[in-house]
């Protein structure tokens, strides 16, 4: 038929939503979109004269020459404007290398080099889970006031200027972040391009297990995951669910701590021991990996101790010393023979300079407000080509606001509005 189209796509899904829009569903993501607004586009640039959706098809009618190309670009556009996940539910804000935003100079996002060989990686923000301990109150809900993810060219090229900077070799990507790293849907592109620049030997991630099947740990394993640190508390599915608040099985969780022991990738296991809640836990842990006899040329453990952050949940538990904490660890060190207190040495990790520091503490400077912060009265900025978070913002995102530095550690620059 004369001007009949159609575009089907292999990606993403859409579906109908109420009567006059459409869902772009790209896992975890999706952005809604008006069917009057699309037609209106499609109109003015190749004539169409009516849209259908079915089967995850676009159907245009009406068109004088194929509308493909646009299509594309309005749901390109869509998806970096108009974009939420569907897990936090949150406004989420796609950073790409046109946003003109830096990768480094926030917690939340882009790249953390903390004067080591270890670069630290960070995606996304976000989680599945609601940890009742969660240092920065990660999880559905509005806790958080929005999500941000970053296109991985983006990241990886910045990746490579800071290994260029501290020397191309023995580097590890470290991939983790305020949320859960395996919520990225381009996970494996990130690795295949981290693990492309040269100097790159080891890259670990960080993960609660969250979409850990046998097929992503075996498409992890081929595109060069050296080491994945899981994040379990407990064994017991009624602690599991108490503790980070979703209905996990504990079966679920051992076919995933065996198939990444199968794997190629080394295993951590990182509980997070929170006094009077999981102390059982954290042994029946230790016994049930050291049976499973795990190959690791690192540590298998990795156990945290609870500490209260200022904007993490906080627990009404006794909080351990580091004495207590040190010394029960050597305790059960003994009694299993395997390694529980950890040194940066043990991975590897060794001094490496840093970035050079942009701004001083307590330096005023004129920042650019670029995006809107995850916390009230906070935003992003940019100055010096870096990312600056601006406590006791009260202005409009995209004004110029004088600010006080009070955090430069690490390059990650906080700074307080004047
Ligand atoms: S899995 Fe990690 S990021 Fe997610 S809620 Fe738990 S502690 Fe927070």
């Amino acid at each position: 038929m004369k001007g009949y189209y159609e575009i089907s796509f292999t990606r993403i899904f859409i579906r109908k939503y109420r009567n006059d829009y459409i869902k772009l569903i790209y896992p975890p993501f999706e952005a809604i979109i008006s069917l009057k607004d699309l037609l209106k586009f499609l109109r003015e640039n190749v004539g169409a004269t009516n849209l259908e959706v079915e089967h995850n098809r676009i159907i245009v009618i009406g068109a004088r020459n194929n509308p493909r190309d646009y299509v594309h670009y309005y749901f390109d556009a869509a998806f970096r404007t108009n974009l939420n996940n569907m897990i936090t539910g949150r406004k989420t804000i796609y950073i790409d290398e046109s946003l003109g935003v830096p990768l480094i100079g926030s917690h939340y996002f882009g790249l953390i080099d903390r004067g080591t060989n270890l670069i630290q990686v960070r995606p996304i923000t976000g989680c599945n889970m609601k940890c009742i301990y969660c240092s920065v109150s990660e999880g559905p809900g509005k806790d958080r006031l929005v999500d941000y993810v970053v296109d991985y060219e983006y990241i990886a090229q910045e990746y490579e200027k800071i290994t260029a900077f501290k020397g191309k070799y023995s580097i590890e990507a470290h991939i983790d972040g305020q949320g859960e790293p395996m919520m990225y849907p381009w996970i494996i592109d990130l690795i295949n391009e981290l693990k492309s620049v040269k100097g790159t030997e080891v890259i670990s991630m960080q993960t609660n297990g969250y979409k850990l099947t046998d097929d992503v740990i075996s498409e992890l394993e081929a595109a060069g995951l050296s080491r994945i640190n899981l994040s379990v508390d407990s064994l017991r599915d009624d602690k599991i669910k108490m503790i980070n608040g979703i209905p996990v099985s504990s079966s679920l969780i051992k076919r995933i701590i065996e198939a990444i022991v199968s794997s190629n990738i080394r295993l951590l296991v990182a509980p997070l021991w929170i006094p009077g809640i999981n102390d059982e836990d954290i042994v029946e842990i230790i016994e049930y990996v050291l049976s499973l006899r795990p190959k690791s040329e690192w540590p298998i453990f990795g156990i945290q101790k609870y500490i209260p952050y200022p904007r993490g949940r906080k627990l009404k538990v006794r909080v351990m010393t580091f004495h207590e904490f040190y010394s029960t660890l050597r305790r059960l060190e003994k009694k299993y023979g395997v390694k529980l207190v950890l040194r940066p040495e043990d991975f590897g990790i060794h001094r490496r300079k840093s970035l050079p520091k942009v701004f001083k503490l307590h330096e005023k400077a004129w920042v650019k407000t670029v995006l809107p912060g995850r916390l009230p009265r906070e935003a992003l900025g940019v100055c010096r080509g870096r990312v600056v978070e601006v406590t006791d913002f009260l202005g409009e995102v995209g004004s110029r606001v004088r600010v006080e530095i009070i955090r430069t550690k690490d390059n990650i620059y906080v700074a307080k509005a004047l």
